[in-house]
């Protein structure tokens, strides 16, 4: 056990397989001194790293998209040993890094080029106007358990490509696979712009206050803390937070596929994803038929202790006390009147829960209204799709949610009625893995977004506005000092001639006086 008095430099983490106790390693708990160290030397390589350029920057990113390709089997074994994650889904996270990796190396070139605006009127054309993206030196990147390789690299990849360095505190409870992360950036020899720190809520407030823009992936209840830090420092942040995403399952979705759907979207990592379907609303016609074939779909997965041999669907969830959420909420259902149709119970020597289908539920319950982030999706009947969408709608997250439905039409014309970050037409999570677009979250879910294309690179960079003269530049400018009536008039009649120009434009008669 940690003894929470010992001093915090004297202190180490103990990281557990939640699969079945086993230590698996251990990092430090870094003081907020040393934590204070790591971002000053960051700040001391950060401006040539700059100042490379996204060109310059490239070949580092590309080489370090080699080294985890060339390391995704051990980085996939490190995962299942903290996270207790069958292999098939630990084995996600290498690949996807990749692919972020070369999706911003890539791009960066063009995403963080110079913009030229137009002068927007005549009085303003002797000037070449330019926008630069300069990166915020240091950007803190706080993150959580569930994908602890994959959100260092969702948020913390694009954070480099823009030119700033990196300041990296993963999880307490899932900190080694974010070792393995910044040992591969060491090991390709790349500049030091990426430090790990580890440790406990007190380290994460360091992160904040020694950084200059904060990026945070983790609980709404830690998101507001963490806001209201940033504010404190007059600090920008980004926040991608919890969510109860809603499935709306119309009459006339294609139960089969619905259903494999929905079963992958609502189990996979054992719920423990930000986006996981967490309430499934289903159109009556449809009902006892779609919870039929979701039970029968959920009742087949297998579940258990893997190793790197791909034997099981669903793994362990990731500490007891998210375990004993998902319980309550499951036991809660059941007093309430839902009906389990699979699953329902802890099991294992671990942190295990079945995969669970409630049924006959209650949109007011506990497993409706508050973050679950465990295998269970509780199915409730509705009678068309305007209370399917008031009911998804009726909630304090706004993360993702998914349509089902046979006519993709449609389905996009109720997406676009729905409070949510995101939305998936037949299908589920799959908007995450699209680099171009931006994974933002509403209301409860967060503030700003992650990717999304130029967007992606663009919020770790502090718009610098510079103006160059595109003619000689005379000793006496015409407009400004000294102040006379004669250059006061003369500004109003450009004005008049420019707003008279812009009215004839839109097809309205110019106003007398405009010359
Ligand atoms: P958490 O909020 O408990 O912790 C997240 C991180 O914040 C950890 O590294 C933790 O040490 C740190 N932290 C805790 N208190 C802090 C403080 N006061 N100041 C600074 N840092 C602090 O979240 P968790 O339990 O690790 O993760 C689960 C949550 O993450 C769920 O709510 C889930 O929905 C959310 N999540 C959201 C997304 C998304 O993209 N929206 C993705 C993954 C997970």
């Amino acid at each position: 056990m940690t003894d929470l008095h010992a001093k915090p430099e004297l202190m180490t983490i103990p990281v557990r397989n939640p699969a079945d106790g086993a230590v698996a390693g251990s990092v430090p708990v870094d003081t907020s001194e040393t934590v204070a160290a790591k971002a000053r030397e960051l700040r001391v390589y950060q401006p040539e790293w700059e100042a490379m350029g996204a060109k310059g920057r490239k070949p580092w990113l590309l080489k370090f998209q080699d080294w985890i390709l060339d390391n995704a089997e051990h980085i996939t074994d490190v995962l299942q040993s903290e996270t207790g994650k069958p292999r098939a889904e630990a084995s996600l996270e290498p690949p996807l890094t990749a692919d972020l990796l070369n999706y911003w190396a890539r791009n960066a070139e063009a995403f963080l080029a110079d913009r030229h605006p137009k002068p927007h009127s005549l009085l303003m054309k002797t000037k070449r106007l330019t926008t630069v993206y300069r990166p915020y030196p240091v950007v803190g990147l706080i993150i959580p358990w569930n994908f602890p390789f994959a959100n260092a690299a969702l948020d913390g990849i694009a954070a480099l490509a823009a030119g700033a360095a990196l300041l990296l505190k993963p999880s307490e409870v899932t900190p080694l696979s974010a070792v393995e992360f910044v040992r591969g950036w060491t090991e390709i020899g790349a500049p030091p712009v990426l430090s790990l720190t580890t440790g406990y809520a007190e380290t994460g407030g360091a992160v904040i206050a020694n950084s200059d823009y904060v990026h945070f992936t983790g609980s709404t209840a830690t998101g507001r803390k963490v806001a209201v830090a940033c504010a404190e420092r007059l600090i920008p942040c980004s926040l991608e937070l919890g969510g109860k995403d809603p499935a709306v399952v119309l009459a006339d979705a294609d139960v089969e596929r619905a259903a494999n759907g929905i079963a992958w979207g609502g189990i996979s990592n054992s719920g423990q994803v930000c986006v996981s379907i967490e309430r499934v609303y289903v159109e009556a016609p449809i009902y006892d038929e779609f919870v039929a074939k979701l039970t029968d779909k959920v009742s087949r997965l297998r579940q258990g202790q893997d190793d790197a041999r791909y034997r099981f669907d669903v793994g362990a969830m990731a500490t007891a006390a998210q375990r004993d959420i998902v319980a309550r909420h499951v036991d809660e259902a059941v007093a309430g009147g839902a009906r389990v149709t699979v699953g329902g119970k802890p099991t294992g020597v671990g942190t295990f829960f079945q995969p669970t289908v409630l049924a006959d539920v209650d949109h007011s319950m506990s497993c409706m209204t508050e973050e679950t982030f465990g295998p269970t999706l509780p199915v409730v009947k509705v009678a068309d799709e305007d209370e399917a969408i008031r009911l998804a709608n009726d909630s304090r997250y706004g993360l993702s949610a998914t349509v089902w439905t046979s006519d993709p039409a449609r389905g996009e014309r109720v997406a676009r009625r729905l409070e949510a970050g995101a939305v998936n037409v037949n299908d589920a999570m799959v908007n995450g893995f699209q680099f171009g677009l931006p994974m933002p979250g509403w209301k409860d879910s967060g503030i700003g977004a992650r990717n999304g294309g130029a967007e992606g690179l663009l919020k770790y960079c502090r718009p610098q506005a510079i103006t160059t003269p595109r003619i000689p530049v005379q000793a006496n400018e015409p407009l400004w000092y000294p102040y006379s009536r004669r250059k006061f008039r003369f500004a109003l009649g450009l004005m008049r001639a420019a707003a008279s120009h812009g009215v004839r434009r839109v097809g309205l008669k110019p106003r007398g006086g405009a010359r």
